[in-house]
């Protein structure tokens, strides 16, 4: 197929909805045979139905990639991966003082191991060939900390998902400077708030406008605005490009 990425395969977790499905959709729109995975089978056939219509090739894997097994059968079912981005997490609420393991536990599993876990498996084969673009998700909470004042009226805490994503950031430089010889680029996508399923329930009128005042762009952002930074992550042209994390915050982070 045609396109900048043409030739390439690519994984995109959690790619049935939200920022998986855009990324999924950019990367199939530039070339790539992309496969997708979730725990739900409606919206994998949706992302795939929408990125096929479009001219795009699209496998899909129902699955929970915080089972052990799951990414051993990832990497069987999608070998010579070229492409890995590691966007599938949860980010439930959970009032610090009242965690319990098991849940604090869910979150790291989803969010962080299970990344780990995909790279160990595709990674060999991705550092056998010399070529590989490895694209984690994490966030402005991988960052910086959450601050309640952005969410009045909500009992708002997050420990476990930003313990998970600052420990996905360090993970994405440690293993980039490991692969860095070999042609496999590790990068991080940082997005700041992005309207989706995961943050629909946050997001009550004075939280949206608690979150807009922070945000120096002005607006809340789309799934779409990151797919400029998933495509030139994953592109051959960015092999010099690595263990960074690229900010797609509309600015929050810069002040
Ligand atoms: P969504 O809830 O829309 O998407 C999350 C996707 O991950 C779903 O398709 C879900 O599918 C999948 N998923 C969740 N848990 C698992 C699991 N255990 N196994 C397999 N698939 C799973 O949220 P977003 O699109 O907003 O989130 C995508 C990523 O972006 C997350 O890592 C999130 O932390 C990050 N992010 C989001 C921000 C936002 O404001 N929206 C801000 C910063 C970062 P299913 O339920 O079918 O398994």
């Amino acid at each position: 197929m045609s396109g900048s990425l043409g030739g390439l395969s690519a994984l995109v977790t959690g790619g049935g909805t939200g920022i998986g499905q855009a990324l999924a959709m950019a990367l199939a729109g530039a070339g790539a045979a992309v496969a997708i995975c979730g725990r739900r089978e409606a919206p994998l056939l949706e992302t795939r139905a929408a990125i096929e219509a479009a001219g795009g090739r699209c496998a899909h894997h129902v699955l929970d990639v915080a089972d052990e097994a799951a990414a051993g059968r990832l990497a069987a079912a999608c070998p010579d991966l070229d492409i890995v981005v590691n966007n599938a997490g949860v980010s439930p609420l959970q009032p610090w003082a009242d965690v319990e393991p098991e849940a604090f536990r869910t979150v790291l599993a989803t969010n962080l191991e299970a990344p780990f876990r995909i790279i160990q498996a595709v990674a060999p084969g991705m550092l056998a060939r010399g070529f590989g673009r490895i694209v984690n998700i994490t966030s402005i909470y991988g960052l910086v900390g959450g601050n309640p004042r952005c969410y009045p009226g909500l009992e708002w805490d997050i420990p476990a998902y930003v313990a998970s994503k600052f420990a996905l950031t360090g993970l994405t430089r440690h293993l980039a400077i490991r692969f860095a010889p070999h042609g496999v680029t590790v990068n991080a996508i940082a997005p700041g708030p992005i309207e989706t399923a995961l943050s629909a329930a946050k997001l009550t009128p004075p939280v949206r406008e608690a979150i807009t005042a922070a945000i120096p762009a002005g607006r809340l952002g789309a799934p779409a605005d990151l797919a400029a930074a998933v495509l030139f992550l994953a592109s051959r042209d960015a092999g010099f490009v690595t263990g960074q994390v690229v900010t797609v915050d509309g600015g929050w982070t810069a002040w």
